[in-house]
């Protein structure tokens, strides 16, 4: 049963609750701004906007998507200085578009979410903050699907005495100059700082449990003149962006359509090793076994002429061991370390929040997804009324802009709230068989996808299921968040 909550008049009500200020949680906020619902919060728990942009703060962080479509469409920027965006440019962006719209007074920064309870019988939620206790008609989940970081789970790795961080902590207070360091993990994080650390520190050594498939970087910088164009005719940004809305789009073919059609990536990918790594042994070590696009493809133009420096080892026997001050590997070589950064990613399918959110029958987010991650159209989940989520389940992209999705989830959700205020509705709900059917048929699409060729990956929940990926072009999303179904809801 749902927990006895506050007596409503006892805790300050919002009317909206967002959690979260990066790109999700902005979008949202702007959205209702704009249709003059001005009674909303949104909780964050760090001193600013950004999400992740205002997180990972690692050397040479940058995102793959480029700028001009990784960005609002509705606040196009002409001054993106590169094709991709770096951390920085990203962070000042979204401190920008939250200034520009007027949020920050309804931002409590510093605050953590701690859990939510839907009070049925006040059809609202209770909202447990660091910072008290609120009610709430409606809460949004902005969270992030990458905000949490993993650490792994090796033996010892408490007892170690040296420095350490996780790559999304970076801790820019620790010199790493001539220091023996040690990167566990070689996934999107640590191919872009371990080139930016490499000829600095005394020893690198890096810790890969499996390859990724690495592609170019077709990176440059953008001229004077192209801003200027994108500045003065509209037009030419606005085609600049179907350029490489279309040329991402074009991915979807093999990765859920016909995963033979990776092929060419995979020679792109396997020249792009030829070329840059000249060790036959360091070659082999960074080939991976699995078809490409099964993981994440990353982009990189230096990450292999990193790791085929001197004083850089890629070691691939596994971490039997992590002591004081070294790490021992499974053919036990003992190997000293000063400084220990985890390059391991985030809980991506399991996200802590799905532990302290509680629905209408009493039980958590993490009770009813005991078996994966599921939601309809990645925004709303039965049973848990009010409630919606902006990169949901299989709402994440493997090919192009989470920002393209985020905006059509915000669409969607405006919408949802509009069929709550013509019904004079207190609560809405998804019908369960409406997401029992939508997962039905997107599983089946996700079976015959390359994702499901038999690597393991952050796009899977430990059962196997694929519950990180919308399985299809973008452009099919967005048709379907285009208008919403009322029939769909059940509203009281
Ligand atoms: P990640 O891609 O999940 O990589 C984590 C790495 O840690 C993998 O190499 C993984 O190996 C390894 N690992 C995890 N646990 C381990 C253990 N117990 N022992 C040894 N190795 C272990 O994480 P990430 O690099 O932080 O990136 C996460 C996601 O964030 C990306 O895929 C991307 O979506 C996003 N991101 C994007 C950008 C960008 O736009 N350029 C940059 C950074 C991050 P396995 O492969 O064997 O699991």
């Amino acid at each position: 049963m749902p927990r006895s909550s506050p007596q409503p008049e006892a805790v300050p009500h919002h009317d909206v609750v967002i959690i979260g200020t990066g790109f999700a949680g902005l979008c949202m906020a702007i959205k209702l701004k704009e249709a003059g619902q001005n009674d909303f919060m949104l909780i964050e728990r760090g001193g600013d906007v950004g999400g992740t942009w205002r997180d990972n703060q690692y050397p040479g962080a940058a995102c793959d998507v480029p700028s001009h479509l990784y960005s609002f469409s509705f606040e196009p920027n002409t001054d993106w200085s590169r094709k991709y965006p770096t951390q920085p440019e990203l962070f000042a962006y979204l401190r920008g578009v939250a200034d520009k719209h007027g949020l920050r007074p309804n931002i409590r920064f510093n605050t953590h979410f701690e859990g939510a309870e839907f009070d049925s019988a006040n059809q609202r939620w209770t909202v447990r903050t660091s910072g008290g206790v609120f009610t709430a008609r409606v809460v949004v989940s902005g969270s992030g699907g990458l905000a949490e970081p993993k650490l792994p789970e090796i033996a010892g790795v408490e007892t170690f005495r040296g420095d350490t961080f996780h790559s999304s902590r970076w801790n820019h207070d620790i010199d790493l100059a001539g220091k023996r360091v040690a990167v566990i993990g070689t996934g999107a994080s640590a191919i872009q700082f371990v080139p930016e650390i490499a000829a600095k520190v005394g020893r690198l050594d890096v810790y890969q449990r499996t390859p990724n498939w690495i592609i170019p970087r077709p990176d440059r910088a953008y001229s004077g003149i192209e801003k200027t164009l994108f500045e003065k005719l509209p037009i030419t940004r606005q085609i600049h962006r179907s350029v490489i809305y279309w040329g991402h789009e074009a991915r979807v073919v093999g990765l859920v359509l016909n995963p033979a059609f990776m092929v060419l990536f995979q020679k792109i990918a396997e020249r792009h090793i030829r070329k840059q790594v000249a060790d036959p042994a360091l070659r082999a070590k960074v080939t991976p076994d699995y078809t490409i696009g099964c993981k994440r493809i990353l982009i990189s133009n230096d990450w292999y002429p990193a790791i085929s420096r001197d004083n850089v080892d890629v070691i691939t026997d596994g971490i039997r061991e992590i002591k004081a001050h070294s790490i021992v590997t499974a053919d036990g070589t003992e190997r000293e370390v000063d400084v220990l950064i985890f390059a391991t990613g985030f809980y991506a399918t399991e996200n802590p929040i799905a532990d302290v959110i509680r629905g209408a029958d009493g039980q958590t987010l993490a009770d009813v997804w005991a078996e994966g991650e599921e939601a309809f159209l990645g925004v709303q989940v039965k049973r848990f009324p009010n409630l919606f989520f902006i990169v949901g389940p299989n709402s994440g992209l493997g090919h192009s802009s989470m920002v393209f999705m985020i905006e059509a989830q915000v669409r969607y959700i405006s919408e949802v709230l509009g069929l709550m205020r013509d019904r004079e509705a207190r609560s809405v709900d998804i019908r369960p068989e409406v997401q029992d059917q939508f997962n039905a048929g997107l599983q089946q699409r996700l079976g015959g996808s390359i994702w499901a060729t038999g690597c393991q990956s952050w796009y899977q929940h430990r059962s196997g299921k694929i519950t990180a990926l919308w399985p299809g072009f973008t452009w099919e999303y967005w048709l379907k968040t285009r208008r919403i179904n009322p029939n769909h809801y059940l509203t009281a």
